[in-house]
């Protein structure tokens, strides 16, 4: 009996070049049951992966900065808070 799992080859949805498998890790965190897997793949085309990279590096910097406004607007409004509370 053949096994369709083995005959998976997951494709970028930039170009739909095979992907290949870079890293698999699995974390077992505290709060879930399940083990998370964390896979990371690469575009076999290296011109593609160049631009992934680019657009995963922004997402990154914009996630960062998100974050950083989250917590300001939050520190704001701890400080708004205290002030009304006075
Ligand atoms: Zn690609």
């Amino acid at each position: 009996m053949k096994s369709k799992h083995s005959l998976y080859a997951p494709k970028c949805n930039q170009c739909d070049s095979d992907l290949i498998l870079v890293k698999e890790s699995i974390e077992i965190l505290p709060d879930f049951l399940t083990p998370i897997t964390t896979t990371t793949y690469r575009c076999s085309d290296k011109s593609c992966q160049k631009s992934i990279d680019k657009k995963t590096s922004e997402r990154i910097q914009l996630q960062l900065e998100q974050d950083t406004a989250k917590r300001d607007r939050i520190k704001k409004k701890t400080d708004y808070k205290k002030i009304s509370l006075h």
